[in-house]
């Protein structure tokens, strides 16, 4: 394949078996790529070192294959090597935008004027920054360090939801872009990769798509471009939340062992985003042929209207032996 083919990625974090949520924006994203011939990396997000388990990085790739999906190119893995992130974080560094952070989160809480309404997110007081001059380069690599982000509108166009305006400055203020374990934050990782992979579209969950702000902001501020952002809606549970890994039941490898074919897993995902009317399983290249992206669009506005919910009813569709459409 040519080297300037357009190129996603598959972002596992493997910290526990992957769930029916995943499998949705995964399988969408696989599906998208082989039908416009698109590159495939799949990249094992690992650095969250507290949320990797032992073994997770094989779990996260039994799942995706036995879902009949493929990458090209050996995985990716994020602690194999360090050495980018950490030019990166210089490049921060010489640029005058990087500081030392040593606040802990009780600090940070105690300064800032009004707690950020979604998930709770606290903006970094500007208050807090130390006074200037900043160092030009990093001295130690076991410290916090923030990245300058003054208020500013950035502009996030989506392929699939239109046009959205984040805030940055104003909604999370200077990002923790390295921390005290040695490893960068997901924030400067994700921007760092996705350059060095070449990747040109991310699809991903739409719980993302104010990350893509603050991933465009920082990406600019290094020097490398962003990609093209398409994001999916995500689903939920009964009581509102987005699944979890923690939900057993709702985990591929539940499903799996209850004997759920990945036809049906295919076949699920693509009735609850709305590209098919009828619950069937569905064979991989059939979701291959539904995945345009002027279908995708509509779906995917219209399922972040009304948000898919995960109930037991859908459980029950799936486990049921019987595979004809109900
Ligand atoms: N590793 C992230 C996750 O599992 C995805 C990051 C991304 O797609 O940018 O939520």
């Amino acid at each position: 394949m040519a080297a300037d083919a357009r190129t996603t990625r598959l972002a596992p974090t493997p910290s526990g078996s992957l769930h029916i949520g995943n499998a949705r924006s995964f399988l969408i994203t696989w599906a998208l790529a082989r039908r416009e011939g698109w590159r495939v990396v799949l990249r094992l997000e690992d650095l969250d070192i507290g949320r990797v388990k032992p073994g997770a990085h094989d779990a996260a790739i039994a799942d995706l294959r036995a879902l009949g999906i493929d990458w090209d190119g050996a995985p990716e893995v994020q602690s194999a090597d360090l050495a980018p992130y950490r030019d990166a974080l210089s490049t921060l560094a010489s640029k005058g935008m990087l500081f030392r952070c040593d606040r802990s989160r009780n600090d940070i809480r105690t300064a800032a004027s009004a707690p950020h309404a979604e998930d709770g997110e606290t903006r970094f007081p500007p208050g807090l920054r130390p006074p200037a001059s900043w160092p030009t380069r990093v001295d130690d690599w076991h410290a916090n360090h923030r990245l300058l982000v003054e208020p500013g509108i950035e502009r996030v166009h989506d392929e699939l939801l239109g046009d959205h305006t984040f805030d940055p400055g104003s909604e999370a203020g200077d990002l923790v872009v390295w921390t005290k374990l040695g490893v960068p934050a997901y924030q400067l990782a994700v921007v760092v990769d996705d350059a060095r992979h070449g990747v040109t579209d991310v699809v991903r969950g739409d719980d993302l798509l104010a990350s893509a702000a603050r991933q465009q902001y920082i990406a600019r501020t290094i020097g490398v471009s962003h990609a093209r952002w398409w994001h999916l809606p995500l689903v939920y549970d009964v009581d509102g939340k987005r699944l979890a890994k923690r939900h057993g039941a709702h985990s591929l490898q539940a499903l799996r062992e209850a004997g759920v074919s990945r036809e049906r897993i295919a076949g699920w995902c693509a009735w609850s985003l709305g590209l098919i009317d009828t619950r069937v399983a569905l064979d991989l290249r059939a979701l291959v042929e539904l995945a345009d992206s002027k279908h995708l669009q509509i779906a995917a506005r219209a399922t972040r209207a009304a948000p898919t919910v995960f109930r037991n009813e859908d459980l029950a569709w799936l486990v049921q032996r019987n595979h004809h459409a109900t």
